[in-house]
């Protein structure tokens, strides 16, 4: 479950929102919910019992005592009243928002609700790189935003909603506060001040907290802090109703699933889902949102993500430099058209990512998904012998076992059992097909398994305009993980026979074996490369396909084009994405992270093999696989999956784990115990 925490940050300094946490902490407490408030980081003190603490005024306004001192917690003191980053600075430390984040999880785990209060406004930085904001968004927790009411309160205010909607964190309320005496009644000041809170009522719900002059003078404070919690009675009413600690949250849930089950109820009757009926869908979840590596349903349950959303997510959800990156070139331009017109984020892309590519790739062609690159990358291989004369060459050669989509094109070439192409006779182009490659990766190589290939070119290379396959990885086709060296002898054989290759690398690009592109553990360059899935890390719908100058110059040869063009070709947001995306990757110990991930799942997944159910178990890089011998209960075992808080979506006789990148160590073990639990469970 998510934490119940709320965020109090102000729209600048001296807004009021250590006044307001105190009474909101005290009036959450007068209704009987243990709360408690904590101070992230408090700069311009020596130590937790400075009295320049805001925890002493939490302290104070629960009237003092063991009890209220044990509900008011101070984490990191900074001497310089100054902004977090520069007053860590002068002492030769430094805040980090993730680490300063699981702190703040343990120090409220033990509260039913705890209110967290920022320092300064949310845009304070805490380094060079991380916002205050980036606490509430890692936690994430719903923001009580605290505006000052005077003149500039609602230019400030309405920045920092802003801000915060971008940022996918939740306005739980808008509390104003009056920092001088209020203004005579009837004066110009006065009906500023009301006006503002009549505003900011259209934004968000809004609360006022009237100003308590009480609270200056010792002797006064203890009635101050008494008139400041009532005023925000209603305020403590709404948020432990929501937590459902308060009377009436049963409605509220009632009402929310009310909502929930109308929206499953048009979905199951309007909406399809991946290969599945009409008449008779499986369940489908309602995911409200997702966030590093949790998706969170819309009952408030988190499921920590086994499956990166099929290969996609490699930096779980919500990764800030991608939302930025989204955010920043939607305002610009989210798509213009690409005929004719070139822009710098297509431009930008293209850069980053040919050095990365296998050497010879110098040509990309950006498209939609990952059929779609597919196509693409046949029509390349077609194209070329067909601008030579050499139309004969038309035919395209591929093992068992493969997926590459589910257009007509790249269905051809799908595994012809899984793929049903009996359900397309006649509108699917005939391909060639030979056995899967038979050797294990993890076994010594076996020259034996390359005789089928043998056998395939001598009897077809003649004809073949290309070969086709996903290198090292058969995913969607049944996570089959083979021997790098039958890449080799392929690519060899291309050679000897002037025979395209194409690498389907839309599941295995950009890390999740192990290497950036799965054809590094063969050192092998195919001609032509596809590429999408994590391109984007998930963010958009987006897809490349590079091919070598050869491909390119020789389907162009004469006054040939290359005939393809979609319309949503280069789009400008999913190419600022991917290259924020690869960027992202690149910054980080992407390696190590995905070894951490093998070994967590190699230990984890390792006891099912002794299951007589069991037909294999297999990890590479950042992907695990239990194979069964029978097929599996998909609906059932999604349910348990669910009720164990894990997103893992089995298929055929696969269950299979690919999560995030960033994903805990503990996470992933808990994927597997789960995995486990179902694998010994199935008959
Ligand atoms: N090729 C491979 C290897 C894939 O795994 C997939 C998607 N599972 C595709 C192609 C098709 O991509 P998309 O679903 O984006 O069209």
């Amino acid at each position: 479950m998510g934490m119940n925490a709320f965020f109090v940050s102000g729209t600048d300094t001296d807004a009021g929102k250590t006044v307001v946490t105190a009474a909101l902490l005290r009036a959450l407490r007068d209704r009987g919910v243990d709360a408690a408030a904590v101070k992230p980081v408090q700069t311009g003190v020596d130590s937790p019992e400075d009295g320049g603490c805001d925890a002493l005024r939490y302290e104070a306004a629960l009237g003092g005592g063991r009890d209220a001192t044990a509900r008011a917690r101070t984490l990191l003191c900074f001497r310089l009243p100054a902004s977090p980053h520069l007053a860590a600075r002068q002492e030769g430390r430094s805040v980090e928002a993730a680490a300063l984040a699981g702190s703040l999880r343990t120090a409220c785990a033990g509260h039913a609700c705890t209110l967290l209060e920022g320092a300064g406004g949310l845009m304070v930085p805490l380094n060079a790189r991380e916002r205050m904001l980036d606490l509430p968004a890692l936690l994430d927790i719903p923001v009580i935003l605290v505006v000052g009411n005077r003149l500039g309160a609602l230019n400030h205010a309405l920045l920092s909603l802003d801000a915060l909607r971008l940022r996918g964190v939740e306005v739980a309320a808008v509390v104003v506060t009056s920092p001088a005496p209020d203004a005579a009644e009837g004066s110009e000041d006065a009906a500023i001040a009301r006006d503002n809170i009549a505003f900011l009522r259209t934004c968000a719900p809004t609360f006022v907290l009237p100003h308590c002059a009480e609270l200056t003078a010792p002797r006064t404070e203890a009635a101050g802090w008494a008139r400041a919690a009532a005023a925000l009675a209603p305020l403590a009413e709404m948020l432990g109703r929501r937590l459902g600690l308060l009377s009436g949250a049963g409605e509220e849930e009632a009402a929310r699933k009310e909502r929930e089950e109308a929206m499953l109820a048009f979905d199951a009757a309007h909406l399809w889902h991946p290969y599945t009926s009409a008449t008779r869908p499986l369940p489908a979840y309602a995911v409200a949102r997702a966030r590093g590596n949790r998706l969170v349903l819309h009952d408030g349950r988190e499921l920590i993500d086994g499956m990166s959303s099929w290969w996609c997510a490699l930096h779980g959800y919500g990764h800030p430099r991608l939302v930025r990156a989204l955010q920043e070139q939607a305002a610009v331009m989210p798509h213009v058209m690409f005929g004719g017109i070139t822009h710098a984020p297509a431009v930008a892309l293209g850069k980053l990512l040919l050095p990365l590519l296998p050497a010879g790739l110098e040509r990309i062609f950006y498209a939609d998904s990952g059929s779609v690159a597919v196509e693409v990358a046949l029509k390349m291989a077609v194209q070329f012998w067909h601008a030579q004369g050499r139309t004969e060459r038309s035919a395209v050669l591929t093992p068992r076992g493969g997926y590459h989509g589910d257009t007509v094109g790249a269905m051809s070439v799908c595994d012809p059992v899984n793929g049903m192409h009996t359900l397309f006779t006649g509108i699917l182009p005939r391909q060639i097909f030979m056995e899967r490659p038979s050797c294990r990766f993890d076994a010594p190589f076996d020259a034996a398994s390359t005789e089928a290939l043998d056998r395939a070119f001598a009897a077809h290379a003649h004809e073949l305009a290309a070969v086709i396959l996903e290198p090292v990885v058969q995913g969607a086709g049944g996570m089959w993980f083979y021997h790098p060296d039958y890449l080799r002898h392929l690519a060899s054989l291309c050679r000897r026979h002037d025979v395209l290759l194409i690498f389907d690398e839309i599941a295995t690009g950009f890390g999740r074996t192990g290497r950036m592109f799965a054809a590094e553990w063969a050192d092998v360059s195919p001609d032509i490369l596809c590429l999408g899935k994590g391109l984007t890390g998930g963010s958009m719908t987006f897809s490349a396909t590079a091919c070598t100058r050869r491909v390119a110059e020789g389907i162009c040869a004469g006054d040939h084009v290359f005939m393809h063009g979609p319309t949503f070709m280069a789009n400008p947001l999913a190419c600022a994405v991917a290259r924020a995306s690869v960027e992202t990757l690149l910054d980080s110990d992407w390696r190590g992270a995905v070894a951490r991930l093998e070994a967590v799942m190699r230990e984890g997944l390792e006891p099912c093999r002794a299951l007589p159910q069991v037909a294999d178990v297999r990890v590479l890089g950042a992907i695990g696989v239990v194979e069964m011998r029978q097929p599996v209960d998909m609906a059932a075992l999604q349910a348990f999956f669910v009720a164990q808080g894990v997103w893992i979506r089995p298929f055929g006789r696969l269950i299979y784990l690919m999560p995030p990148y960033m994903s805990p160590t503990e996470d992933v073990a808990h994927l597997c115990a789960v995995v486990r639990q179902a694998v010994a469970g199935c008959r």
